[in-house]
């Protein structure tokens, strides 16, 4: 396994999971993850339904408590509890692939509650913050739309810039085109090859390889709860390790 963190002398990781094992009921669902992941670099996650793929990830905002192990964002130790579930939410955005925008508030109003709800941002600075990212997702003149008044992909969209709008250092994306009718994967796509270029730390549970092969810096292989395998995407494509990586590359590729 090449282990991209250990191979960059210097350089702290921004995420560190260590020994991580999650339980529902009796149900194993994580089994000893370990996975370091540095500032800036992009990640993406695939592996069969089922896996562990979001539980995996939810776990980095404490979405979902672990039994067992340690977790770490930014040198904050979350499986400590407490204020620090705050402080690491407010530096990991989250993509969801249901978008899960709020109704009832406008794209502006998506934008700007939690800026000034958990960060204490006046309305005119929030404002202001909202509209520099709608326009970074190429939507400004939506701002005072409804969610349901926008196709899939520019809600994902909205829901990408409301995220930004916390100034994360880390951002998690649950598969984030699967809900989304084939012609408006593209846009999203675009967004986020937008942010990686701009530096953000990325870790993206995706099914879509292309994305993978010219974004990630690494790809992760899940089944049955564990990281089977890491690799750059060349490797990860071109020589696979594992028989189970091998199928589930044959069935989606
Ligand atoms: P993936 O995202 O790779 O499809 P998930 O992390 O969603 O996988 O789920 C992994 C396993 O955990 C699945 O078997 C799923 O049914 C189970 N699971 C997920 N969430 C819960 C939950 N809240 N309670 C019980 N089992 C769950
Ligand atoms: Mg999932």
């Amino acid at each position: 396994m090449t282990d991209a963190v250990t191979s960059t002398p210097g350089t702290p990781p921004i995420i560190r999971m260590e020994g991580v094992n999650k339980w529902y009921d009796s149900f194993q669902v994580l089994t000893d993850i370990d996975l370091s992941v540095r500032a800036g670099e992009r990640i993406v996650i695939c592996g069969p339904s089922g896996s562990g793929k979001s539980t995996l990830i939810r776990c980095i905002n404490r979405l979902e408590a672990v039994q067992k192990g340690r977790i770490e964002v930014d040198g904050i130790d979350l499986t400590a509890g407490g204020k620090n579930v705050d402080a690491v939410r407010a530096e990991v955005g989250m993509v969801f692939q249901q978008f899960n925008l709020f109704p009832h508030l406008t794209i502006l109003e998506n934008c700007t509650l939690a800026p000034m709800r958990s960060r204490g941002m006046g309305r005119a600075e929030a404002e202001e913050v909202a509209m520099k990212y709608l326009t970074r997702v190429r939507i400004p003149e939506q701002a005072h739309k409804h969610p349901s008044q926008l196709s899939g992909g520019q809600q994902q969209r909205v829901a990408i810039a409301r995220a930004l709008c916390m100034a994360p250092k880390v951002m998690l994306f649950d598969e984030p085109t699967s809900a989304l009718d084939p012609e408006m994967v593209k846009e999203v796509l675009d967004t986020m090859i937008a942010l990686a270029e701009d530096g953000m730390t990325m870790l993206c549970v995706t099914h879509e390889m292309g994305f993978a092969r010219s974004v990630a810096d690494r790809v992760i292989f899940m089944a049955d709860g564990k990281i089977l395998e890491q690799a750059p995407p060349a490797e990860f494509f071109g020589n696979p390790q594992h028989e189970k990586t091998r199928q589930f590359l044959g069935q989606i590729l």
